[in-house]
């Protein structure tokens, strides 16, 4: 049944389905295309709050799956898994991580237990054509980057997750064109799932303003900008060469674990791929929950 048919048969629908939101119906029947390519995304991700606080940004992630296509995996690269060497999460069963300190026992509660996809895993170890990538299996299994997003974007946990390490050890142009050697996993129904934040500057963050309006100081106001004009201008170059980009650019990324994410959507893009930003605010100050899909 397609939208338009479920709309002729909506006075037959019992009044529990009908109440059941559009949107909802559509997520749940709408596969990949023969010849679709799932679209990338790269999300901010922010506080790990967002895992189960209601707001504007996790409203657009909510929105966001809806609008996608039901992806057979979502394979995501978070901010959170740093490493020598290259890793995939390869385990059936994925523990929830709770890599962080000194938020509520609510938080410390949430458990995602979508699976994880061995298979799935191999190939994506075998797409990754100039790398040996290792598969984990008992290290590591969904962090707080990954599930925080995901679980709002899937809450029945029924979609299989995996995540890819980021070798911290190589420069931007290396995961820029590692990136790029996952695109043949979007035509096998793959979301992959950039986690991180543009701006992310932890020293900084003004926790007076965590909630309310938008909040930026200048250095990230003038980064979240550029961001959105390079991005927009598919000008990848001195996105990856980020560290030429000044003093704000120093203050928006000291460390670049939150920033390496970006890199791996970005160079997913293809010509056909139109980038879309949502999100595009401040909050805190020093970070930035800017978030692209691609496609
Ligand atoms: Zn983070």
């Amino acid at each position: 049944m397609d939208r338009r048919d479920f709309l002729k048969a909506l006075p037959f629908i019992p009044m529990a389905v009908r109440s059941m939101d559009l949107n909802t119906f559509a997520q749940a029947t709408r596969a990949l295309k023969p010849g679709e390519k799932m679209p990338v995304l790269f999300m901010g991700h922010g506080s790990p709050m967002n895992a189960i606080e209601d707001n504007e940004f996790t409203a657009a992630w909510e929105k966001t799956a809806r609008d996608l296509p039901v992806p057979k995996a979502v394979l995501c690269i978070s901010a959170h898994w740093l490493t020598r060497g290259t890793y995939v999460t390869a385990m059936e069963k994925p523990p929830t991580i709770h890599d962080f300190g000194g938020f509520p026992k609510e938080l410390f509660d949430v458990q995602y237990p979508a699976p994880g996809s061995p298979a799935m895993a191999e190939e994506t170890i075998r797409t990754l054509k100039s790398i040996t990538a290792q598969p984990d299996d008992h290290d590591w299994g969904l962090d707080h980057g990954a599930w925080s997003v995901i679980r709002r974007m899937y809450p029945k946990a029924d979609v299989p997750v995996l995540q890819l390490s980021i070798d911290f050890h190589r420069p931007p142009q290396w995961h820029y064109d590692l990136g790029r050697e996952l695109a043949p996993l979007r035509e096998k129904g793959v979301l992959i799932l950039a986690s991180g934040n543009m701006v992310h500057n932890l020293r900084k963050v003004a926790f007076d303003r965590i909630n309310g309006p938008e909040y930026g100081f200048d250095w990230a106001m003038e980064m979240k900008a550029k961001f959105a004009k390079h991005i927009r201008e598919r000008n990848h170059a001195p996105l990856i060469d980020y560290t030429s980009m000044g003093e704000a650019a120093k203050l928006a990324i000291p460390t670049p674990d939150h920033y390496y994410p970006l890199l791996y959507a970005l160079g997913l893009q293809e010509k056909t791929d139109e980038a879309v930003l949502f999100n595009d605010k401040a909050v805190a100050g020093s970070l930035t929950m800017t978030s692209v899909r691609l496609g």
